[in-house]
C-alpha cells in the first residue's frame, strides 16, 4: 500500500517536472520575484497577480531540478484563487510538512502537495521543495525583489 502510495506521489512529481503549469512569463503580474537555492542551483522568477486581496493568477520561469520544478508548478496551481491570507496558511503548513515539525497533516487543505512530503527524507532537497514557497512568500510581503534559500 504504502509503496504504491510512493509510486503515485514520484508520478505527479515526475509529470509536473516534464509538463510544468503556469510556466510562462505575465506581462500583466503586479507581483514578480526571483527565488535562488544556491546549494541546489534551482532559479525561478514568480509571477502573481493580485486583485483585491485575491491571486487571480500565478506562473513561473526558470530552471531547477525535479523537485523544485514540480513544487513550484503545483504551488501556482494551488495558490490561484486563493486569498493572501490562504496562500500564507499554505505556506506555512507545506513549510510544517518538509521540515517535519508538522505533527498532523491537513490533507484536505494541503491537497496535491502532499506528494511532496517524503522530501523530509532528504534534508538536501527540503530547499528544493521549499523554494517556491519562500518566493510566493516574499511576494505576498512585497518587500524584496529578490530571495535566496541561503
Ligand atoms: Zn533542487
Amino acid at each position: 500500500m504504502f509503496e504504491d502510495l510512493r509510486d503515485l506521489y514520484q508520478e505527479v512529481i515526475f509529470d509536473h517536472n516534464r509538463n510544468p503549469r503556469n510556466f510562462r512569463v505575465m506581462a500583466d503580474a503586479n507581483r514578480q520575484v526571483e527565488g535562488f537555492n544556491p546549494l541546489c542551483g534551482d532559479r525561478l522568477t514568480l509571477f502573481l497577480k493580485i486583485d483585491d486581496h485575491v491571486i487571480t493568477d500565478a506562473s513561473f520561469q526558470g530552471s531547477g531540478c525535479a523537485i523544485s520544478t514540480a513544487s513550484v508548478s503545483l504551488m501556482t496551481e494551488i495558490v490561484k484563487g486563493k486569498t493572501e491570507t490562504e496562500a500564507d496558511a499554505l505556506f506555512t503548513q507545506f513549510h510544517e510538512m518538509t521540515t517535519g515539525k508538522a505533527e498532523h497533516i491537513d490533507l484536505e487543505a494541503i491537497g496535491k502537495l502532499a506528494v511532496l512530503a517524503g522530501v523530509r527524507e532528504y534534508p538536501a532537497r527540503v530547499k528544493c521543495a521549499t523554494l517556491a514557497w519562500h518566493t510566493l512568500d516574499a511576494a505576498l510581503k512585497n518587500q524584496a525583489s529578490s530571495i535566496s534559500t541561503e
